[in-house]
């Protein structure tokens, strides 16, 4: 995600916190303000926003190391003033898998709050009487630190579990849905739920908790993509790269000027080219640097100065559903499509699209 601070690796996976998590400390810094506390109080505040933080950390842990145990990779973990996210590079596919995935997050809150549980002179709060109790709490301090951690840890399982695909709990639900429907019909049943959760969660979030009107916005779109995905997936399924890819592609060389790459683009439909150096495969020379070189009126470039020399081929026979993935996952739309040693022609989103549309649809 751009825009976003590394903080390190835990159990090898990366941590990162976008900049759009400053904005939440300064409300809270605003709120502690215009409430009147004191400086104490403001930064007891901020350090239980940084350790609650901690335990959100964990919870997404707690996804990646069991989507780990699956042989699911995790990207990163992205802290988000809404919460975080463990980019998994896929969801299991079978329903087992993702409700373990899914309910290990949850599952962490519920260890650590039990935990805190244990410690925290509960009685204290509990028997309090409901006017000594709101004193108590009146504002986060050493005494009731530990409390409040506990009962934002309780919120953050009850809140997860809220079948609001895709948060965890629509996870769940869709897990729960896909043991008796197709994944594809069980995503669209859990997305709906999810979008009628998210207008909820909207209207809510408008009254009390702009907070929650962010997390509205992020759930409706979220499902809306997911079903898309799984979707189009399902479309893809049980083909290969063959049916669908470019085999009529132009490819040019590496000492090739781009005024002579111009030459072919106007006179044909092709964006992107595969740069042949002596019978390999050696960069890709995508639209928008040669439209980048022209702007900055470095005409008299040639191709391998403007190529792009970290690529990725595919094979002839490799899974449409793994290209879609890869396309989906990185900004590289473009791959030199390989039978063998020998180049075979290439393949990008706009293949994929069309073998979406007018293919694949009549054999799903
Ligand atoms: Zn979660």
């Amino acid at each position: 995600m751009k825009g976003s601070l590394n903080l390190g690796k835990l159990a090898g996976i990366r941590v990162r916190v976008h900049w759009t998590f400053m904005l939440l400390i300064l409300w809270i810094v605003f709120l502690e303000i215009s409430r009147g506390n004191e400086l104490g109080a403001i930064l007891w505040s901020v350090l239980f926003i940084c350790v609650l933080f901690g335990c959100v950390v964990l919870h997404e842990l707690g996804h990646a190391l069991t989507a780990g145990k699956f042989n699911i990779g995790t990207r990163q973990i992205t802290l988000l003033p809404i919460g975080g996210v463990a980019s998994l590079e896929a969801m299991p596919e079978d329903p087992r898998e993702e409700f373990l995935v899914a309910i290990a997050g949850p599952a962490v809150n519920v260890i650590i709050a039990l935990g805190l549980y244990l410690i925290v002179p509960m009685d204290n709060f509990l028997n309090q009487d409901p006017e000594m109790l709101e004193e108590t709490l009146s504002s986060i301090n050493s005494e009731n630190f530990l409390f409040y951690l506990f009962s934002a840890n309780v919120m953050l399982v009850l809140f997860n579990l809220i079948p609001a695909f895709p948060m965890d709990g629509g996870r769940v639900f869709r897990a729960l849905l896909s043991m008796k429907y197709d994944r594809v019909t069980a995503t669209q049943m859990a997305a709906r739920l999810g979008q009628g959760v998210a207008f909820f969660f909207f209207l809510v979030g408008l009254l009390y908790n702009p907070i929650l009107i962010l997390i509205a916005i992020f759930v409706y779109f979220g499902a809306q993509g997911e079903n898309i995905m799984v979707q189009q997936l399902a479309l893809l399924r049980d083909h290969k790269v063959r049916d669908a890819m470019m085999t009529d592609i132009t490819t040019v060389q590496p000492d090739d000027t781009l005024n002579e790459v111009v030459d072919i683009i106007l006179t044909g439909t092709e964006r992107d080219f595969v740069v042949m150096d002596n019978g390999k495969v050696s960069g890709i020379l995508y639209q928008a640097d040669l439209t980048q070189a022209f702007k900055n009126r470095n005409t008299e470039a040639k191709v391998q100065d403007v190529m792009d020399k970290e690529f990725n081929l595919v094979q002839i026979d490799d899974k449409l559903t793994e290209i879609y993935r890869k396309v989906r996952s990185n900004n590289k739309t473009f791959f030199p499509v390989m039978e063998g040693e020998n180049l075979a022609g290439a393949i990008d989103m706009n293949n994929i699209n069309e073998f979406m549309t007018f293919r694949a649809p009549l054999d799903y």
